[in-house]
């Protein structure tokens, strides 16, 4: 059994237990899962930034930048911290490693180390009291957001990621994480700023470009990123009977470049491809079938045969 399998079936990883829930009563919020005002100013900035984009006027090449950082982030978050930091689904150098943390911190959704160990422990406890961000228990907007927004999960869960702590590159980006986003906000700008002087044709400028490429697109990709915990738990079609309320959605799989299979997922989630079928489209699958092409990732992990035999029967052949 792998490090992440593990983690994923038998590490203990303290649990949350909310005791003034009964059946039929809404839970009730502790004190530290309110929502935390101070600490969810940036989540708002970023937001409030990224509406007032309309007012710096716009342009095809801010457009065009804003769905570039959408899809190449987006990719960043499914085939980077998920797919490898919080499932390991194929090998890559430590170089590549670090650059795949650093795209993904980018995103300006904490570091790799906090992101996978928030999210093994989603699959070790999908939609049951102990789950972080259970839709079917707790609700839309707190697995949307309201976990994100609370004082409770920001610490990371170190014991949960022991495969990646041993990295201090890894453990420097996840404790420095808004560095990144800083770096790709100002390079954003001052490429803005080239192209206004170098090709005013393009009627763009340096605050445009900072304000569609960066906090209107990160924006959309925190919400794109969130409905994987909200709706792919409650809108969809369920293929595999994995105990638990995950679907499957295309439309979820375009919006998030294949993570809509989540049902799929929660099924397998030892394998790198997300989809099953060839019509099931997963953009983050074909990215990195092109980087093993050219050696960046190596040793795919895909779906055995049993999983397909599953898929088609409804029953489980054997344990897998
Ligand atoms: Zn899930
Ligand atoms: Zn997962």
């Amino acid at each position: 059994m792998s490090t992440v399998e593990a983690t994923l079936k038998s590490e203990p990883i303290e649990q949350v237990i909310h005791q003034s829930e009964t059946k039929h009563s809404k839970p009730k919020l502790a004190v530290d899962e309110r929502l935390d005002w101070g600490g969810s100013i940036p989540f708002f900035m970023v937001h409030v930034i990224g509406i007032l984009a309309i007012f710096t006027g716009i342009s095809w090449a801010a457009v065009g930048m804003c769905v570039f950082m959408y899809y190449s982030r987006m990719f960043a978050i499914t085939g980077a911290y998920h797919r490898y930091f919080s499932h390991r689904t194929y090998k890559t150098s430590r170089f590549f490693q670090f650059i795949l943390a650093f795209w993904g911190a980018s995103c300006a959704q904490q570091g790799p180390l906090w992101w996978a160990a928030h999210h093994r422990h989603h699959h070790k406890f999908s939609d049951t009291e102990q789950d972080i961000h259970s839709a079917k228990l707790r609700g839309l907007w707190w697995s949307h957001v309201g976990w994100i927004l609370c004082k409770r999960y920001a610490p990371t869960n170190e014991e949960a990621v022991k495969d990646l702590t041993k990295y201090p590159e890894l453990r420097w980006i996840n404790k420095n994480h808004g560095v990144a986003p800083l770096i790709l906000a100002s390079s954003i700008f001052f490429f803005g700023v080239f192209l206004g002087h170098a090709f005013p044709g393009l009627h763009t400028n340096g605050l445009q470009m900072l304000c569609w490429g960066f906090f209107t697109s990160t924006t959309i990709l925190y919400h794109g990123t969130f409905c994987i915990n909200s709706l792919a738990h409650l809108l969809g079609s369920v293929r595999f009977k994995t105990g638990e309320e995950s679907k499957n959605s295309l439309i979820l799989s375009i919006i998030t470049m294949g993570e809509g299979w989540h049902n799929n997922h929660h099924r397998y989630p030892y394998s790198e491809r997300q989809g099953i079928y060839w019509w099931e489209i997963d953009m983050s699958h074909y990215v990195l079938k092109v980087f093993s092409l050219f050696g960046l990732v190596w040793d795919i992990k895909l779906h055995p045969q049993e999983i397909y035999a599953e898929a088609r029967t409804g029953e489980k052949e054997i344990a897998v």
